[in-house]
């Protein structure tokens, strides 16, 4: 039985892609993993290796050193990465913030950063959460106030990947601290050039401790007024939404591929480990535990797919993004927790995969928006009119 990731959206371009970015996963990642997991980030050589081979820019336009694909080759990438148990790499929040510049960034702009991003010599990271507030985006403490050609950042950030490698940071910030929702903005930060900005702790997690995820102070940081992201200030929030819906399919596209590196690994255990004089396959319980995994993730890949076709056809909505985020992040917590358990206490121990992938899925259902936030958006669709 092969755990893979067949759809009848993929073309001959999507299995060659699918195949040399599996390739590149084993060879690049798998023997790097633990070394990424003590050291708390990734190798920055690891970004230009992803820029050499394609898997930046899939779905950025050519002029700036894109493939100008769509995004379900970006799936890919995130699904194989996932696949071989890796949640280091921060390349969903990359693949993010190359959208975000491809969807509301000027010319200027997209040349200036975009053919760094590609090449993965501009680590991004987006900062939207702060020690105050998560959930509740409005409610930004962190100010941006034009001086002159320049806007001045105060505040501080909470839990932002790749915190400590970042070259850019989109930073979520208000440009006019009346106004709510339409008062949040989106600046670009080039942070090495940056007086008053400081990145704190990498914080030690549960799991994905190959990520660095970090704190980000800003003390009258000043930042030219062309990088704001859009023409106008006050756009970030609806930037942000419309954006949410890819950026909660990427959590789930990733919960399939995580599933898919559990029950490889946990069927290959069950059919050799012996208890009572038989295989732990053999065991009714076994059985039926394994056949409900593989009927979770089928089910998850199923809408997942139907997003990706959505994807493809540009007619992705952001309830389809929430029901994929919350469902699939769901799945793959219960099906690490299954495979845990038939691994016994094997399972616990961090030399096992499982115990990686237990630990990893967790964030999987907090961040991207929590799940009970995902479960208000889709509450709120059904009562509209
Ligand atoms: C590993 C990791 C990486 C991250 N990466 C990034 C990043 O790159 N950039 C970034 O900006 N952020 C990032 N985050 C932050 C993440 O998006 C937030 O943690 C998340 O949105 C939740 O916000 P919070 O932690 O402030 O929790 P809170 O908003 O305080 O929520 C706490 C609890 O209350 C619940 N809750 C809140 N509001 C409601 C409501 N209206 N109804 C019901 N329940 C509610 C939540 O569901 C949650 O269970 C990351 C977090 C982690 C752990």
């Amino acid at each position: 039985m092969s755990f893979d990731w067949q759809a009848n959206w993929m073309t001959e371009e999507h299995l060659m892609f699918k195949e040399s970015t599996r390739k590149f996963m084993e060879a690049e990642i798998a023997p790097n993993a633990d070394r990424w997991d003590e050291q708390g980030f990734v190798d920055r050589d690891f970004w230009l290796k992803a820029g050499s081979s394609g898997l930046l820019g899939a779905s950025a336009p050519a002029e700036f050193g894109g493939a100008q694909v769509d995004q379900s080759f970006d799936a890919l990438t995130i699904y194989e990465q996932a696949r071989v148990g890796d949640a280091g790499w921060g390349f969903g929040v990359h693949n993010i913030c190359v959208h975000y510049l491809v969807a509301f960034g000027s010319d200027e702009q997209k040349s200036r950063w975009l053919p760094g991003l590609i090449a993965g010599e501009i680590i991004p990271a987006i900062a939207m959460t702060e020690p105050g507030t998560g959930s509740d985006l409005q409610a930004v403490k962190t100010t941006a106030t034009a001086d002159g050609n320049y806007y001045v950042i105060n505040g501080s950030k909470i839990f932002i990947t790749n915190g400590q490698l970042a070259d850019l940071v989109i930073v979520v910030a208000k440009t006019d601290q009346e106004a709510g929702a339409s008062g949040v903005s989106l600046i670009v930060l080039e942070p090495n050039a940056a007086v008053g900005f400081q990145r704190g702790r990498n914080l030690k997690k549960l799991g994905m401790k190959g990520q660095d995820t970090s704190e980000l102070f800003f003390e009258n940081v000043r930042v030219p007024r062309e990088n704001l992201l859009g023409e106008h200030e006050g756009r970030g929030f609806f930037q942000l939404m419309n954006q949410l819906g890819w950026e909660r399919l990427v959590i789930a596209i990733g919960a399939v591929g995580a599933m898919d590196g559990m029950m490889r690994e946990t069927v290959a255990y069950v059919r050799t480990r012996k208890a009572f004089g038989q295989r732990l396959m053999d065991f009714q319980n076994t059985r039926f535990k394994l056949a409900e995994a593989k009927t979770k993730l089928e089910a998850t890949r199923s809408f997942v797919n139907e997003c990706i076709t959505k994807v493809i056809g540009g007619n992705l909505g952001s309830v389809d993004g929430a029901m994929a985020k919350w469902w699939g992040s769901q799945m793959q917590c219960e099906v690490a927790d299954e495979c845990l358990q038939l691994f016994g206490g094997y399972g616990y121990m961090m030399e096992y995969p499982i115990a990686k992938a237990y630990a990893d899925a967790r964030v999987q259902k907090i961040y991207g928006g929590s799940n009970e936030i995902q479960k208000e958006l889709i509450a709120r669709f059904l009562d509209a009119d």
